[in-house]
């Protein structure tokens, strides 16, 4: 456990007698949140010019500030105006620009919402928003819109319209817990909602997406530890952006967590000035692996509103692929995505490996330039004439079941005569069906 010099200092302007304890403590930390430009001026000893302070002031009028103390311990203050942990927690007059491009709920989480605090959005899974605060407020948060609401911890009945709703919704299997941030509920609170969702017959898995690694490492003591025990199996993910994140108190939650058995995932959000650089990507998904963490997302920023000066082209998220498969361990890459305007949900996006192909033989590269061919099989013998029924591959019919697929995954499927999927008010089948009449 670090206490630095900086630390010590800080916590030596909070309180008229600091104590490591107190540093430790998570409560004392969110106590101590930095909210006001006059606080982070007094803490840091960085202080703005009159003209840029009128415009913080705006800027967190709009979209509030809220650092913990130990997350404003990590900026370099030599060089404050290139450093990430600055850039990720404090504002930037450059968040007033709104841009026609941008939306307060790009990814329409709120309209594919059928009861409070949950969104429902793929076939099998839900994201069920626990709270609507957080230990630090992202300057490059997607739910920017949200941030600065009357801060809200829901009460168990509120709550209790998300868990119904999963009750009677035998599909969900998989429930995704965050917020906000999930653990800005009390341990109490935590225990009572996993307890509830976990006895669900149909939920198979629950994940919990938190920032406390990152930002407020100390919210990870043995207690939450033991609690979060109890409902295995549970998946945590996190959202690590930048290497100087990884410190020995980050270091010392992440092992709490890979000891208490929890599989560990990292996504980051690709953004301007912070993270969009190879050489960065590569030691951060290194210093996670090395952690126990392994990197799941790497986001494109999205659209919402006041994020413009963050967002890098989606080039630079294939360079950045391009950098890491083949180059490292294939457990140390994330799946670059683009979470689609409107709802579409998470799309894979990779550098092209398929360079051409023919009837028997696919033409690919490797991450060298080396163009290779693989020769496919000349007969195959095309296993499945969709008597499954009598199939002698061993297939649990009950839970294989083709007929409901959507999509692409429609097309491909043997059990359903769809040839083709067609937009809604696409003008040439509307001319068809006008002829028909
Ligand atoms: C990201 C997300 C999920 C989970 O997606 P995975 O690809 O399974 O991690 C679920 N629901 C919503 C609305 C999401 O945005």
């Amino acid at each position: 456990m670090i206490y630095d010099e900086v630390q010590k200092a800080i916590a030596n302007k909070i309180d008229e007698e600091p104590k490591l304890s107190n540093w430790k403590n998570w409560k004392w930390q969110l106590k101590n949140s930095i909210k006001t430009l006059e606080q982070f001026e007094y803490l840091t000893g960085i202080h703005f010019k009159e003209k840029e302070r009128a415009d913080l002031k705006k800027t967190f009028d709009k979209f509030p500030l809220s650092i913990t103390p130990y997350y404003l311990s990590l900026i370099d203050k030599k060089n404050y105006r290139n450093d990430p942990v600055y850039k990720q927690a404090f504002g930037d007059p450059k968040e007033l620009i709104t841009l026609k491009s941008e939306f307060k709920d790009p990814l329409s989480e709120d309209r594919d919402s059928p009861v409070q605090g949950i969104t429902h959005r793929y076939p099998d899974r839900v994201l069920f928003h626990v709270s609507n605060i957080c230990s630090m407020y992202c300057r490059h948060c997607t739910r920017k819109r949200k941030v600065g609401d009357i801060d809200f911890i829901p009460s168990k009945k509120q709550l209790s319209a998300g868990i119904e709703y999963i009750k009677r919704t035998p599909q969900v299997r998989d429930v995704l817990l965050s917020g906000g941030d999930a653990l800005m509920l009390s341990n109490e609170m935590l225990d009572w909602l996993l307890s509830e969702v976990c006895s669900i017959p149909h939920v198979e898995v629950v994940r919990i997406g938190t920032r406390m690694p990152v930002v407020l490492p100390y919210r990870i003591t043995d207690e939450l530890v033991s609690i979060l025990k109890k409902y295995q199996p549970l998946w945590i993910n996190t959202h690590f952006n930048h290497p100087n994140e990884i410190t020995s108190s980050s270091k010392e939650a992440l092992a709490k967590l890979a000891d208490g058995g929890f599989p560990l995932g990292n996504q980051s959000v690709l953004l301007s000035g912070v993270n969009d650089c190879p050489k960065i990507m590569k030691i951060l998904v290194h210093k996670l692996v090395q952690n126990r963490v392994r990197p799941y997302y790497l986001y494109q920023c999205d659209l919402s509103e006041g994020l413009s000066h963050f967002r890098t082209p989606v080039g630079k998220g294939i360079e950045i692929m391009e950098s890491l498969v083949g180059h490292t361990s294939g457990f140390a890459r994330p799946t670059f995505v683009i979470d689609a305007p409107g709802g579409g949900g998470k799309i894979p996006i990779m550098p092209n490996y398929i360079i051409s192909w023919s009837t028997n033989k696919v033409v690919l590269r490797n991450y060298e330039g080396v163009i290779t061919t693989y020769k496919e099989p000349d007969n195959y013998k095309h296993t499945c004439d969709c008597d499954c029924e009598n199939c002698n591959l061993e297939i649990n019919m009950a839970e294989a079941d083709e007929s409901e697929a959507i999509g692409i995954e429609r097309l491909l499927s043997n059990a359903n005569e769809t040839i083709a999927l067609v937009p809604e008010n696409n003008k040439r089948i509307q001319r068809r069906n006008h002829k028909n009449v």
